[in-house]
C-alpha cells in the first residue's frame, strides 16, 4: 500500500507545482504587459548565459488582423487606420553587439516601438528573423527570453498587487534593502515611504493610482532590480518632470552600463552616447551611424535633429 501512496503523493505535488508555474507565468505577462501572442516551440531551448548579441535580419512585420488578437489589447483592435495586411516593418537589419547601445529615432508611427517589441517576442515576425546569440527567438523558451530581456515602455503597466510584489516579480529573491535601493535609484523611494502602507500599498487601476511618471519610475526600479542582460527602453521623457529627470537618467545609465540595449531615444545625451543610431522612417532604417557622422552627412538624421533634438543642447 505504501508503494502506491508514494507515487500518488508526488504526482499531486507535481500538479501543484505546474499550477503555480502557470499562474506565475501568467502574471509575468501581466507585469510586462505582454500578452502571449506567440506559442513556445516544442524544441525551444533556454538561452545560454553570457554576453548578448541581438540581430535583426531583414525583419518584416505586420500586426495580426483584429480577429486574430482576441487576447491582445483593445487598443490594437480599435485602430482603424492600419489594415490587417499593412506591412509595418519592411526589412529591418541591424546588429547590437554585446554591451552596445543602439538608439532608435524617427517620426511617430515609423515602427520604433514595433521593433523593440520583437526583441522580447511579443509578436512573431512575418519575414526574416530576430536572433539572440545566433538563436532564432522562435526557438528559445519564452521564460528564458523574459529573464534575459528587461523592458520599460512608455506606458509602464503595474499589476494589481503591492508595490513590493510588483518589484519582486523582477527578482523573487530580492531583499527588502535591495528593493529600497532600486526605488531610491529610480527616484521613487520618497513617494513610497510617504504612503501609509509603504511597500505593501496595493497599486493598479483598483488600488492606489500612480501617475504616469510614477509608474514609469516603479518600472525603472523593477528594471534595476532585475538587472537583465538586455535592456529595451522607451525613454519617453514626457512623463518625467525636469527635476527627477536628471536623477532618473543617472539611474538609467547604471541600468544600461555593459548591457546590450535598444533605446527609443528621446534625449540628446542618450543619442550622443549610442554606439549606433538607427533612423527609422516608414518601416525602414533610412540612415545609420554615430551622431557626429550622421550630422555631417546632412540627411534624414540632421533634419530630425534640427526639429526634435537640437533644442536640448
Ligand atoms: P513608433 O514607435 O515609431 O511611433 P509604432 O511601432 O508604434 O511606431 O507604430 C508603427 C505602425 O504600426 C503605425 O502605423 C501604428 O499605427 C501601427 N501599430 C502600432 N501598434 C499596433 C498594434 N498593436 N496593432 C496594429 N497596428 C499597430
Ligand atoms: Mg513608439
Amino acid at each position: 500500500l505504501m508503494r502506491l501512496y508514494g507515487p500518488l503523493t508526488s504526482l499531486s505535488n507535481v500538479h501543484v507545482d505546474v499550477m503555480t508555474a502557470l499562474v506565475s507565468f501568467d502574471r509575468v505577462f501581466e507585469v510586462l504587459d505582454l500578452k502571449p501572442m506567440v506559442a513556445e516551440s516544442p524544441h525551444a531551448r533556454p538561452l545560454p548565459g553570457g554576453p548578448v548579441t541581438i540581430e535583426f535580419d531583414d525583419v518584416q512585420f505586420r500586426y495580426p488582423a483584429a480577429e486574430e488578437v482576441s487576447l491582445a489589447s483593445l487598443e490594437s483592435v480599435a485602430r482603424p487606420d492600419t489594415g490587417p495586411s499593412q506591412e509595418v516593418l519592411k526589412g529591418v537589419t541591424f546588429t547590437a553587439a554585446p554591451g552596445q547601445l543602439i538608439a532608435l529615432v524617427g517620426p511617430s508611427g515609423a515602427g520604433k516601438t514595433t521593433i523593440t517589441s520583437l526583441v522580447s517576442r511579443l509578436y512573431d515576425v512575418t519575414g526574416g528573423a530576430v536572433r539572440i546569440n545566433g538563436a532564432d527567438v522562435r526557438e528559445v523558451t519564452l521564460a528564458s527570453l523574459r529573464d534575459t530581456v528587461g523592458v520599460v515602455m512608455q506606458d509602464a503597466h503595474l499589476f494589481h498587487d503591492t508595490i513590493g510584489a510588483n518589484l519582486r516579480y523582477a527578482r523573487p529573491g530580492a531583499s527588502e534593502e535591495e528593493i529600497w535601493e532600486a526605488l531610491r535609484a529610480a527616484q521613487i523611494s520618497e513617494l513610497v515611504e510617504g504612503l501609509p502602507d509603504g511597500l505593501d500599498t496595493v497599486v493598479g487601476d483598483r488600488g492606489y493610482r500612480l501617475s504616469g511618471g510614477e509608474k514609469q519610475r516603479i518600472a525603472l526600479a523593477r528594471l534595476l532590480l532585475k538587472a537583465p542582460r538586455v535592456v529595451v527602453l522607451d525613454e519617453a521623457t514626457a512623463h518625467l518632470d525636469s527635476e527627477s529627470e536628471a536623477a532618473v537618467q543617472r539611474a538609467l545609465k547604471t541600468a544600461l552600463a555593459g548591457r546590450t540595449s535598444l533605446v527609443i531615444a528621446h534625449r540628446l545625451s542618450t543619442i550622443r552616447e549610442a554606439d549606433e543610431i538607427l533612423v527609422v522612417e516608414d518601416g525602414h532604417v533610412v540612415e545609420r551611424g554615430r551622431h557626429d557622422d550622421l550630422l555631417a552627412a546632412n540627411g534624414a538624421y540632421a533634419e530630425l535633429y534640427s526639429t526634435q533634438f537640437e533644442h536640448q543642447r
